[in-house]
């Protein structure tokens, strides 16, 4: 907890708690943690004070969920702000593909398809990577966040209606207190910025364990003298891309017209909307 403020954002080190799946069985009381951190921060632990307010945000989506019970109702969950709705996703065999590849981490985008693979083999996934792997599914490859929201339920042992859904609708920008919608995730800058020298990324993706710190963020822009020596041809040992970032951005800022009101005119990308540093 001391550490939690430094930590939490970088999957490579043990920096939350791992303590979500206990909550999420009853096995221990979410006032024993509130208390002890509560007592920590008042001696002064930033750590403490930062991992109180995620415990915060945890019954803060509790009581959304109570309140706004449209966003949840089985076989039937709705934008928590209505005018979402209007959004149309991508559908058809391609979308379907493209849903198949993200769920079995083969996106070609290693940072995604590791974190995929966390959640796959260990029913867990760091908080920052599911910020990432659900703007991904969202902003890059158009599919709605319901579907990504589904997996998830099915997959995550510490699987919570209220945090997953607002979770989701966070990143598709539809939810309570949401990024906006013009904030997008680079999924080569995120990389770089909290896996910088590929630790998880390397855990996860054992084949491309040979690249090096900079190529492993994009394998597709490393040198074919470098793909070689690490013993990686794209489409055989590792995916190509299955989506182009800056194309991926146009479509989605285009898709999320519907819900810009009349004569405002869409945001001007900023470095800060791709790069996508934000609370959470
Ligand atoms: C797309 C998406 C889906 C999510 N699905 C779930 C889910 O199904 N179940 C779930 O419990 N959390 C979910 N979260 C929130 C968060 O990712 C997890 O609570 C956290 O990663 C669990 O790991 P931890 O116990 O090590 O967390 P720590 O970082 O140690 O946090 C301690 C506790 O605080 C609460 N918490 C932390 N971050 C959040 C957050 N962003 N929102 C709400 N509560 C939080 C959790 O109860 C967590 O166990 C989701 C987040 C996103 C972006």
């Amino acid at each position: 907890m001391q550490d939690y403020d430094r930590a939490r954002d970088f999957p490579a080190l043990k920096g939350p708690s791992y303590l979500g799946v206990h909550l999420r069985h009853g096995m221990i009381s979410i006032r024993a943690l509130a208390r002890v951190a509560h007592d920590a921060q008042r001696h002064g632990s930033k750590g403490a004070e930062t991992w109180l307010g995620e415990l915060v945000w945890r019954e803060f989506y509790f009581s959304v969920l109570h309140h706004f019970p449209h966003i949840g109702v089985p076989g039937d969950h709705r934008a928590f702000k209505p005018k979402y709705d209007r959004i149309r996703w991508k559908e058809g065999d391609a979308a379907d593909a493209n849903f198949s590849e993200w769920c079995a981490g083969q996106t070609g985008y290693p940072l995604v398809d590791a974190a995929m693979r966390q959640l796959n083999t260990s029913g867990y996934m760091h908080n920052r990577l599911r910020m990432f792997v659900a703007n991904f599914l969202t902003k890059d490859l158009g599919i709605d966040w319901r579907r990504g929201e589904a997996y998830f339920e099915a997959q995550l042992n510490d699987f919570e209606l209220s945090n997953n859904n607002s979770g989701w609708q966070w990143a598709a920008s539809s939810g309570c207190d949401a990024q906006p919608y013009f904030r997008i995730f680079n999924p080569v800058t995120q990389s770089k910025k909290f896996d910088a020298q590929g630790r998880f990324i390397r855990h996860y993706m054992p084949e491309l364990a040979g690249l090096s710190d900079r190529d492993i963020h994009a394998p597709w822009l490393a040198k074919p003298d470098a793909l070689k020596a690490a013993k990686i041809a794209l489409g055989a040992e590792y995916a190509q891309p299955i989506v182009d970032h800056d194309a991926a951005r146009k479509r989605t800022l285009a898709r999320y017209d519907v819900v810009r009101a009349p004569g405002k005119r869409p945001p001007e990308p900023r470095e800060a909307d791709t790069d996508g540093e934000e609370a959470d």
